[in-house]
This record gives C-alpha cells, sequence and structure tokens, in this order.
C-alpha cells in the first residue's frame, strides 16, 4: 500500500488594519475553526486539495462575516462585484471569474471555468453567461446588500476577503480565494485576487497560497508567484519564504496585507504588514490554531 502523507488545511477571512467590532471576533474565531474542521475532515478521508479548498472558500462565501459571496462590500456606484480564483498545483490548472454581479459563490464558477474551458478567466457579462449554461447558482444583488448589513458589517472598513490553501493525502496542493474587493473601489476594477500570481497561487513543487490586503500591492509584486519561486528556485523553507516576501512586499511598495501557505512539505506560515489578519490552519493533520494576527508581522509606514 502507497504511504499516505498527512495533509494540511489552512484559510483566512481577510487582512486589515482596524480591529473587526468585539462582537463579531468570537463569531470569526468559530467560524474559521469549523470550517477548518469539516476541511480538515474531507482531507483526512482522501479528498483533493481542490475539492477541499473549493468547499471551505464556498462556506466562507456564504457566511456574512466575511467579504467575499454573501458579504461582499459594495463598489462606489452602490452594487457588489465579486471575484474568484483557483488553482492546482500539480497541473499548475487555474480558473478565474471577475466582475460578476449575480454569482452565488463564485469559486465554483471559477472551477468551473478551470475544469470546462481552455480559458483561465472569465469576466462580467461572458462569465455570467456561461454560468447561466452551466448551472451554477445565481442572486439578485439585493442577496448581497442583504449579507452586507448582517453582524453590522456595513460600518466596517471592509476586509474579509476570504481563501484556502490545501495539501491533500497524495501530497497534491491546491489554492482558492475570493472576494467582492475594496470598499468604495471603481467600477470595474480588478484586485488581485481573481490574478494567477498576484492573489493565489499553486504549484506542487513549491507552495498554494492565498493573499488577501490592498490588492494593487500584490499585483505589483507578483507576491503570490515570488512566495512560489522563493521556495522552488531559492530552496527556503515556508515562514523564511513567508518572512522575506513580506519583507519585500513593503519595501517594494510600501504593501499592506498578509498571506496564508502551504508549502510541498505541508507546511502552513503566515505573515502580514497589516495589524491584523484572521487565519486559521492545521498542519501535518494535528490540531486547529486559530489567530487574528500572523506569527510573522512587518511594520509598514504609515498612510
Ligand atoms: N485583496 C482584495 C482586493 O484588493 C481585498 C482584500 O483582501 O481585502 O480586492
Amino acid at each position: 500500500m502507497a504511504t499516505r502523507h498527512r495533509y494540511s488545511i489552512g484559510i483566512h477571512g481577510g487582512a486589515g488594519n482596524r480591529p473587526a467590532p468585539a462582537a463579531n471576533i468570537g463569531l470569526i474565531r468559530e467560524s474559521l475553526r469549523t470550517i477548518l474542521e469539516q476541511g480538515s475532515a474531507r482531507l483526512a478521508a482522501g479528498a483533493t486539495a481542490l475539492d477541499t479548498v473549493v468547499h471551505c472558500t464556498r462556506l466562507l462565501e456564504d457566511d456574512p462575516l466575511y467579504n467575499a459571496g454573501y458579504g461582499s462590500v459594495p463598489n462606489s456606484a452602490g452594487r457588489f462585484e465579486l471575484e474568484a480564483c483557483v488553482m492546482e498545483g500539480r497541473t499548475l490548472e487555474a480558473g478565474a471569474v471577475t466582475y460578476v454581479e449575480r454569482i452565488r459563490n463564485p469559486v465554483e464558477l471559477a472551477r468551473r471555468i478551470m475544469e470546462q474551458t481552455p480559458h483561465v478567466m472569465l469576466a462580467g457579462r461572458g462569465a455570467g453567461d456561461f454560468a447561466a449554461t452551466n448551472g451554477i447558482a445565481t442572486v439578485s444583488q439585493a442577496y448581497f446588500q442583504e449579507g452586507w448589513h448582517k453582524y453590522g458589517r456595513a460600518d466596517e472598513h471592509g476586509y474579509g476577503t476570504v481563501g484556502a490553501v490545501a495539501r491533500d493525502c497524495a501530497g497534491n496542493l491546491a489554492a482558492a480565494t475570493s472576494t467582492g474587493g475594496q470598499k468604495g473601489k471603481r467600477p470595474g476594477r480588478v484586485g488581485d485576487s481573481p490574478l494567477v500570481g498576484a492573489g493565489t497561487y499553486a504549484d506542487n513543487e513549491g507552495c498554494a497560497v492565498s493573499c488577501t490586503g490592498w490588492g494593487e500591492d500584490f499585483i505589483r509584486t507578483a507576491l503570490a508567484a515570488y512566495l512560489d519561486f522563493l521556495i522552488v528556485r531559492e530552496g527556503l523553507e515556508a515562514h523564511t519564504a513567508a518572512r522575506i516576501a513580506i519583507e519585500y512586499l513593503v519595501a517594494k511598495v510600501n504593501g499592506n496585507g498578509g498571506f496564508i501557505l502551504v508549502d510541498r512539505t505541508g507546511a502552513i506560515a503566515t505573515a502580514q504588514s497589516s495589524t491584523y489578519l484572521h487565519c486559521g490552519w492545521i498542519e501535518h493533520g494535528g490540531k486547529p490554531t486559530t489567530a487574528l494576527r500572523s506569527p510573522i508581522q512587518i511594520a509598514r509606514a504609515e498612510g
């Protein structure tokens, strides 16, 4: 019988500089723990990393505590434009969606695009048309309006993008990220979350990573791809790569945010330059940990 490697999983519920309302902190930790446990049970039963990150991201999208799916924040015109990406480390296949206004679970649509089209990303109306002919659940803008107003989140700054990374028992990696984007963003703005190599990346030889924060900073530094490069080409272990990448983000663009990654050995690392990073992980099939801050924090200049 082939050796079964132990699995690892990491999830995040976004980075920010202002604390979430005190009343929501316990709910966030509880939600992260529940979703981690679900992901872990699946991986332990032999689910693939891809299935698991999509499943966990869908649960995060359905929870109005976060800025993704149901709880997405509006743009400057008061409309909800959602984005997501999924990537598989074995094949480097990826699927992404941006500028969708009626998709309940953008991560499901991203996966469908990856699996059923020769393309990586669909946007706007084309993405909606593809969803309609592929049995993807649609909702009205009122659905997102409702989610955003739950838990007093309409008063918040707008962080809370979600993501998941996993290494399955067969040693395959996958990553997913989903967001409503920056609160008050210009209509049509595309962030880092759906962009392969910026907010999301997965490569079996290196790592699977999901980023959160000021998207433009992650796009300009290609941060997710940079992390993979540090592990694959520089041979760094996960925590060293995480520290170097967050230092690079700050040194180059005074970047604001953080990420969670799992490397090919199943090591989990997170790092942040923001004040908060809501995240949780299970490493090598062990016990769940949830945190409001990453163990690796780098200060950035204010403003
Ligand atoms: N990175 C996301 C974006 O810029 C937002 C976030 O992570 O909070 O769209």
